[in-house]
């Protein structure tokens, strides 16, 4: 199964454009003769609410989920960070058995748009994004050659797409946005792609850096939104969209304390401060050296 989620250009994908409407021929069931081959090659990113889905299937923390079952990768060449499902070395999904997908009713949302890619794009100057649809046709994969045609909503709406589509719309328009800008806004510090990776996979983490005392000095928010972002992992994570959406374009969304930029700008410089003291100090001592045996 190739990567199927925002697919590059590669020679498995079919190069037409497609959309709802579109009519695809394919059916894949349990007594085909190609079953599991997709899950023994798989190569899937993960979107943030399929790491929900999947950490609460399991009954583990984001933190945990992300360590015993994901790698990490660079989304793009700014090295904006994402994950992807763990494998074997030979490339076999670890949720794969001899009965199919051991996490099905929770499966990431790549797996279940397979064989269809998926894109979305900006066109210039509109603020709605479009999808449009792929197909990706590999040589094991036997479901194409079955006798079923129909609509690619149809068959979007039997794989229960639907709430993924939704949950990840807001993370997905800010990835796009990150594109449109193109290479003009550069990588980020790594404090900040750190931070994009944890509001966009790690929700316990995130959850207490937004719970801390710092953040509550800083940011004004209501007793009652921090109790739901407290309990509710979807609201926290369309929270966490937001607070990168800050981060990386400058959108103030959340309203901050009177005074509370000011006083960060303040405690920044006194770190910079220090960290200019501990750099004169270090040149001062390497040249003490350099002239101690002369
Ligand atoms: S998560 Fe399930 S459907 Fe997806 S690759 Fe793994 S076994 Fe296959
Ligand atoms: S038909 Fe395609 S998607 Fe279904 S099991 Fe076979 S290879 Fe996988």
């Amino acid at each position: 199964m190739s990567e199927k989620f925002d697919l590059p250009f590669k020679s498995d994908m079919q190069p037409q454009m497609l959309d709802l409407g579109s009519k695809i021929q394919f059916r894949c069931h349990k007594g085909i003769s190609c079953f599991n081959a997709c899950c023994k090659k798989a190569d899937i990113t993960l979107t943030p609410y399929d790491v929900i889905r999947l950490k609460d299937h399991l009954g583990k923390s984001s933190t945990e989920f992300l360590k015993d079952h994901t790698v990490p990768f660079q989304m793009d060449k700014e090295g904006l960070p994402g994950a992807k499902l763990k494998t074997t070395d030979e490339g076999v999904c670890l949720f794969m058995t001899e009965e199919g997908c051991s996490v099905y009713k929770d499966r990431p949302t790549a797996c279940r748009y397979y064989p269809l890619g998926h894109m979305s794009m900006l066109a210039s100057g509109s603020k709605t994004d479009e999808t449009h649809y792929f197909m990706v046709k590999e040589e094991h994969c036997k479901g194409h050659e079955e006798d079923r045609v129909l609509p690619i909503a149809d068959y979007l709406k039997e794989q229960e797409t639907r709430q993924y589509d939704e949950m990840n719309r807001e993370w997905m328009q800010l990835m796009l946005k990150r594109r449109s800008m193109g290479p003009t806004v550069g990588r980020p510090p790594e404090a900040t792609l750190q931070m994009f990776f944890m509001c966009s996979f790690d929700m316990e983490r995130l959850r207490r850096f937004v719970l801390s005392d710092n953040f509550k000095k800083t940011y004004d928010l209501e007793d009652s939104t921090y109790e739901v972002l407290e309990k509710e992992d979807n609201s926290l994570m369309q929270f966490g969209v937001r607070l990168m959406k800050q981060a990386f374009f400058g959108e103030r969304t959340i309203p901050e304390k009177d005074g509370a930029w000011e006083k960060r700008v303040e405690e920044r410089q006194e770190v910079w401060d220090a960290r200019r003291q501990a750099e004169i100090a270090r040149q001062q001592q390497a040249e003490d050296e350099k002239y101690k045996d002369a």
